[in-house]
């Protein structure tokens, strides 16, 4: 097949370079455009960014000239986003009137009532709710992804959910990565916690509620549930993990929810997208996993992985779910809900 051109705007950030990693040799996408700042406008790639990455700039990126994300540069129809938050307002918008299909990982529009907060494992019909986006008068589209400790979550919440999930306590042990470069000051991390991510619990709290919701016509109804999230960086690279205490409206024996995990596959896996692993979530039962540093990378970082399910004392269940946060959580992410938009004729 011809391979579709696509596009990043903030190809030259930590998410970008991610961006710029999971797309190569993707077999439908081909990446011929980067987009940045004014101050990296004009260099070639290699110049303008300060690869951080394992290894080196791929070499067909390393050329290409960095343009201003302005929706005149040039850019295909298709773009993934890793703008600065302060940025991507305006910049997604703007391309999505002028005809472009964004497909962000910021945060600035997940929360719009007409914008998928997409999870293709768990609500690929939410990709309904772009024939909305149309009263806006844009050409194109936004589509977002999660913040990247709510994937983990929602993932983990998702073979539950017939069950009936009424309240969650999630607690997140999130690592450095996910702060970005530089991030958290070594001094700061190296040997310590901290209880404290600016604006990520209540991200989780909402976020996973619109996630897990139903397509109600013109708008998502939120899962009626109570999410509660404690947020902590701690020394890891890669891996956001998540102890997580659920209360269930049905009252499943243990071995229905491992079988519940175990069974759990989705709309990616039986169209073979490219990004989708073959286990979207993988139960492990070890008494002692899932870890980041094992089991973080496990079907090409897309897979993520729960454990140690319980009974909870004060709730019903409790376990604890890992998600790779830089792929799952974000590069990967946004690349499979492309690919879901791809094989549902979103794309022509
Ligand atoms: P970053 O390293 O600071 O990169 C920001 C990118 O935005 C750079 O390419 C930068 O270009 C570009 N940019 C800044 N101002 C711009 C402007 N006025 N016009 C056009 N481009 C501009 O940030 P990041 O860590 O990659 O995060 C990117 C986004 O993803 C943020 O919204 C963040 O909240 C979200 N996110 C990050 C992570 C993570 O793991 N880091 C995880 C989930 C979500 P220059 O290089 O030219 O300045």
């Amino acid at each position: 097949m011809k391979k579709i051109e696509v596009g990043v705007l903030g190809a030259t950030g930590m998410v970008g370079q991610n961006f710029i990693r999971f797309l190569e040799g993707h077999p439908w996408f081909e990446l011929t455009w980067v987009g940045a700042s004014d101050r990296s406008a004009g260099k070639p790639y290699a110049e303008a960014c300060a690869w951080r990455l394992d290894g080196s700039t791929p070499e067909t990126v390393a050329k290409l000239t960095v343009q201003e994300c302005k929706p005149e540069a040039g850019a295909p129809r298709l773009v993934f986003s890793a703008m600065d938050a302060s940025v991507a307002t305006e910049i997604e918008r703007a391309f999505a009137e002028a005809g472009h299909y964004v497909v962000s990982n910021s945060r600035n529009h997940r929360m719009d009532a007409d914008v998928p907060l997409l999870v293709p494992e768990i609500n690929p019909d939410h990709l309904r709710l772009l024939a909305h986006q149309r009263k806006r008068g844009w050409k194109g589209a936004i589509v977002t992804n999660p913040n990247c400790s709510t994937v983990a979550l929602t993932m983990g919440l998702a073979p539950l959910k017939p069950f009936g999930i009424e309240t969650v306590i999630a607690t997140t042990m999130q690592a450095v990565s996910g702060a970005g470069y530089p991030g958290v000051a070594s001094f700061d991390i190296v040997g310590n916690v901290i209880p404290y991510i600016g604006g990520e619990e209540a991200k989780m709290e909402t976020e996973t509620l619109k996630i897990l919701g139903e397509f109600a016509g013109d708008h998502i109804e939120f899962l009626p549930a109570k999410v509660s999230a404690h947020c902590n960086r701690v020394p890891v690279l890669d891996g956001h993990t998540v102890a997580v205490s659920v209360a269930l409206g049905r009252k499943p024996h243990l071995a229905e929810l491992i079988h519940a995990y175990e069974t759990f596959t989705a709309e990616p896996q039986r169209l073979k997208l490219p990004s989708a692993p073959p286990k979207p979530v993988l139960y492990l039962h070890e008494e002692n996993r899932p870890q980041p540093r094992r089991d973080a990378g496990r079907g090409n970082g897309m897979t993520v992985t729960v454990g140690r399910l319980r009974t909870c004392p004060v709730l019903d269940y409790k376990f604890v779910c890992l998600a790779h946060n830089t792929i799952r959580g974000a590069a990967g992410a946004a690349v499979l809900n492309a690919e879901l938009m791809y094989a549902q004729g979103l794309l022509k």
